[in-house]
């Protein structure tokens, strides 16, 4: 069953359209990576999924339902950003219980759930610490636990790794898939760099100026580029 559906997408911010006529079905259980350049689109349309930027037209649909003007909170759905955005007055395990505290969750319920994901990225240990007091690695995890805490089906990840150095970066990089193979759960992730897309993808897509150049697995795209921006992209070092 597909888990994200986009049809003839479209947004315009103004008299500039951004994104064109995106068609794409994401399976359930898929990674997928949304690769381009700078500026092309990737996080808005990342920002369209999770309800946070309406659609100019289209359709966007999740476990079969209709979603294209609901609100983030009915799409089951947890985004994690580039900066982590974690609250720094905050601890550890009340940033991660923090999408539960806002959906009024009990206490007990809270407690346990932070406990739960905490440990499925191995922050059980750090739970009374502030951000501050965290290595950049740790804050990140913080981010995905907190994304974990209300068990959504789909996991929307916008260049989580973008602030790491490059060693953490692929240690991390191993760790989402891991994580993302074990909870079996749909993840939709945005990279610019193409060697993280190649190693995390069961499909890429490729984008750039708001269109879709190809959409296929780490080999197809490598080894039989639909088009010059496809062979060009992916032959440069990035
Ligand atoms: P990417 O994440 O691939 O770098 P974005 O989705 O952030 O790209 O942006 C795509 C394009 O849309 C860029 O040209 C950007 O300037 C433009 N854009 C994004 N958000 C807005 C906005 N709120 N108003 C106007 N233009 C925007
Ligand atoms: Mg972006």
């Amino acid at each position: 069953m597909s888990s994200v559906t986009l049809q003839s997408v479209e947004k315009s911010f103004g008299q500039l359209t951004i994104l064109k006529a995106i068609d794409l079905d994401i399976e359930d259980g898929e990674f997928l990576v949304l690769l381009g350049p700078s500026g092309c689109g990737k996080s808005t349309t990342m920002r369209m999924i999770a309800g946070l930027e309406t659609i100019s037209s289209g359709t966007l649909m999740m476990g079969g339902k209709d979603v294209t003007n609901t609100h983030p909170r009915e799409r089951n759905v947890a985004m994690v950003f580039q900066n982590y955005a974690l609250y720094p007055h905050m601890t550890v395990a009340e940033n991660i219980g923090y999408p539960l505290k806002v959906a009024k969750a009990s206490k007990v319920d809270r407690v346990q759930k932070v406990e739960e994901a905490a440990g499925k990225v191995d922050l059980l240990p750090y739970l009374a610490r502030y951000p501050r007091d965290l290595s950049g690695g740790q804050r990140q995890r913080v981010a995905l636990a907190r994304a974990l805490v209300r068990d959504p089906a789909v996991f929307l990840l916008d260049e989580p790794l973008s602030n790491l150095d490059a060693k953490l970066r692929v240690a991390m990089r191993a760790e989402i898939k891991h994580l993302q193979r074990s909870l079996g759960v749909t993840m939709i992730y945005v990279t610019h760099d193409q060697i993280e897309a190649m190693t995390l993808a069961d499909r890429v897509v490729l984008l750039s100026d708001g269109e879709i150049q190809q959409v296929g697995t780490p080999d197809q795209i490598y080894d039989d580029p639909d088009n010059l921006f496809v062979a060009g992209f992916i032959g440069s070092p990035s």
